[in-house]
C-alpha cells in the first residue's frame, strides 16, 4: 500500500520550513536593526543614565513593611501631645522633665487606668 499522502506532507513541511526560515531571518534582521539603533542612541525605550530593573530607595530591605508601634502620648497630666522616643517617650514640650517625675506620672496614669478597669468590671 503506497503512501501517497506522505509526499504531500513532505511538500507542506518543506514549504513551512521555507516560510519559517524566512520569517526567522526577518526577525533576526529586525532585532539586529533594533540593537544597532539602541546602541547608537536612536532607541526611545529608555532615557540616558537610567539603569534597567526596579529601583528601590535606600533603607530597609524589600518585602518587609515597617511595623509602626502604637501611638503613645505624653504622660504629663493635661498634656495631649504625642510622645516621641527621641524625647524619652515624652512630647517635645516636656522632654526636659526629670525622669523621676515622668515615672510618677506614668505610675499615676497606670493606677488610674487600673481603677477605671475595676470600675468597668463591677
Ligand atoms: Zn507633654
Amino acid at each position: 500500500m503506497p503512501r501517497q499522502s506522505s509526499t504531500s506532507i513532505a511538500a507542506i513541511v518543506s514549504q513551512f520550513v521555507d516560510q519559517l526560515s524566512g520569517a526567522l531571518e526577518e526577525e533576526a534582521l529586525n532585532r539586529a536593526r533594533e540593537a544597532v539603533l539602541s546602541a547608537v542612541g536612536g532607541g526611545t525605550r529608555r532615557g540616558p543614565g537610567r539603569p534597567a530593573g526596579p529601583q528601590r530607595g535606600p533603607g530597609r530591605p524589600p518585602g518587609r513593611p515597617r511595623k509602626k508601634p502604637p501611638i503613645q502620648y505624653c504622660p504629663v497630666p493635661g498634656c495631649t501631645n504625642r510622645a516621641a522616643p527621641v524625647f524619652g517617650m515624652l512630647c517635645s514640650e516636656h522632654k526636659g522633665l526629670p525622669k523621676a517625675k515622668v515615672k510618677k506620672y506614668r505610675a499615676d496614669r497606670r493606677a488610674e487606668r487600673e481603677k477605671a478597669k475595676e470600675k468597668a468590671k463591677t
